[in-house]
């Protein structure tokens, strides 16, 4: 049955390569694996690309920062640590995204969608999980000034000079004929959720959670 899920810190650090035991990270990935009764569960290995990949074969891992099968009982998975996961379906494919601010400004939205699209099917839905808000986003007052020049929607203001990925991402996702649910959940100010800025502030390790979709 499709489903989605999003994990919380509870299920564990379930990214490779940030200073975790590799092998406890894929005993936690084959228990997620299990206790959603998936066929398989597909990661990636994300680098704030525009790149989609169309999985219609057995894989663990694709070099990639958006998926997309048709393949039922095949779960995608995208991993995140405050940048926004969003999870895609339409009646005939799903799709996991990582859209941080890069992808946010490379267009991995409207390529997703356009992925999907090479399949029948209508009625797209996405649902935006765990990830850091508009209050806590903040960056360099120089940085805000080139990312809203071109992506107006992620503005907040000047003076606290903070990125609205939400607004934004919803605008891409709309302007793409998708319906969207924004969870509304802030990954730097719940401790139930790993944070990449909470964690480079602390000094103390985090890991990554993810978000998991199936058809
Ligand atoms: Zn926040």
């Amino acid at each position: 049955m499709a489903g989605v899920l999003f994990t919380s810190s509870a299920w564990g650090n379930l990214g490779l390569n940030i200073g975790d035991d590799a092998d406890s990270v894929l005993n936690r990935r084959r228990d997620l694996q299990r206790s959603l009764s998936l066929s398989s569960l597909i990661y990636m290995e994300q680098t704030h690309s525009n790149v989609v990949s169309i999985v219609e074969e057995d894989v663990e891992i694709v070099k990639a920062d958006a998926i997309v099968t048709s393949h039922k009982n095949v779960g995608l998975a995208v991993l995140v640590g405050d940048c926004v996961p969003i999870l895609i379906r339409s009646s005939h494919a799903v799709a996991a995204v990582h859209a941080g601010r890069k992808g946010m400004m490379n267009g991995i939205v409207k390529e997703t969608v356009m992925a999907m699209r090479t399949y029948p099917g209508d009625n797209f839905e996405a649902i935006m999980g765990p990830s850091i808000c508009s209050d806590c986003y903040e960056v360099s007052p120089e940085m805000y000034g080139e990312v809203t020049a071109g992506f107006p929607n992620s503005a907040t203001t000047i003076q606290k000079h903070a990125l609205d990925m939400h607004s934004e991402l919803a605008e891409q996702l709309t302007a793409e004929g998708v319906e969207v649910l924004n969870l509304g959940i802030c990954t730097h100010e719940y401790p139930e959720y790993y944070s990449h800025r909470r964690s480079q502030k602390s000094g103390t390790p985090e890991g990554r959670q993810v978000g998991v979709i199936w058809l």
